[in-house]
């Protein structure tokens, strides 16, 4: 049975948007006041942003997180950026383990268990990502990648509060595919059957977003699928109207 879980609608800026982009933000944080939304909406933009993205969203609903963060609390690390200091610019989440960091940082699952205890440590929710690449898909290891993924990359303490899976096969991020409905119920249904295994009630609880490509199009026959419990938006969180056009559909 499906748990009754509130979706989160999260979205994911990478390495786009500068201050101007606040603007898009702004008019989110302005649209939910209206008409608020049936999910919890989530802006992950570059960690330069979180602190005038906050004063901007104001007393509006919408939740702010980073992309990624480091084990330690502090410390000589150049260029890095603690959870704690997410936190302290107001962040109530972070990113950990997006494909663009396993590939193009070298991140282990070993790391980003690491990175989601230091979320936890540091009182912010971790969204853990997990997704098969073309060639795993390819080669019928979906399942496999997925299960082994989630084995590693997820700390044993991890709370339906404090933990989100997202699953992202990476063949589908920024290309415009997306898996069938069919295909996305059987990977979801297996993270929740891995979940329950081993978190029990806490795994029940626990969001799994989708992501790759979902935009106001595809979001409705996503959302209808057993076990999504939200999305990860990339491309379309960038602008108002797609971001909104999605949330709409939660
Ligand atoms: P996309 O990215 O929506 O642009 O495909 C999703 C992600 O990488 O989180």
């Amino acid at each position: 049975t499906e748990p009754k879980v509130r979706a989160l609608v999260a979205g994911n800026w990478k390495m786009n948007g500068l201050r101007a982009g606040i603007a898009e933000a702004e008019a989110v944080g302005r649209a939910l006041n209206e008409t608020p939304a049936g999910a919890d909406v989530m802006i992950c933009p570059p960690a330069t942003l979180l602190g005038p993205m906050v004063a901007a969203l104001g007393d509006s609903t919408v939740h702010v997180g980073g992309q990624d963060c480091h084990v330690n609390v502090s410390g000589a690390f150049t260029g890095d950026v603690s959870a704690e200091m997410l936190a302290d610019a107001g962040a109530t989440a972070v990113i950990v383990g997006h494909s663009e960091r396993r590939s193009l940082h070298g991140e282990l699952d070993r790391d980003v268990r690491a990175k989601a205890e230091a979320a936890h440590r540091a009182g912010l929710s971790a969204i853990v990502c997990v997704g098969e690449t073309a060639g795993e898909r390819a080669a019928a290891l979906t399942q496999t990648v997925v299960s082994r993924q989630l084995a590693g990359s997820l700390p044993d303490g991890a709370r339906a509060a404090n933990t989100v899976v997202a699953y992202e096969p990476v063949w589908a991020i920024g290309t415009g595919l997306t898996p069938t409905v069919e295909d996305v119920a059987k990977v979801h249904a297996a993270i929740r059957k891995a979940l329950v295994a081993r978190f029990g009630a806490e795994g029940q609880g626990m969001r799994i977003l989708y992501g790759g490509s979902v935009k106001p199009q595809n979001a409705r026959e996503l959302m209808a699928v057993p076990d999504v419990n939200g999305a990860l938006v990339g491309g379309a969180s960038l602008k108002a109207a797609d971001f909104l056009g999605i949330i709409a559909a939660y």
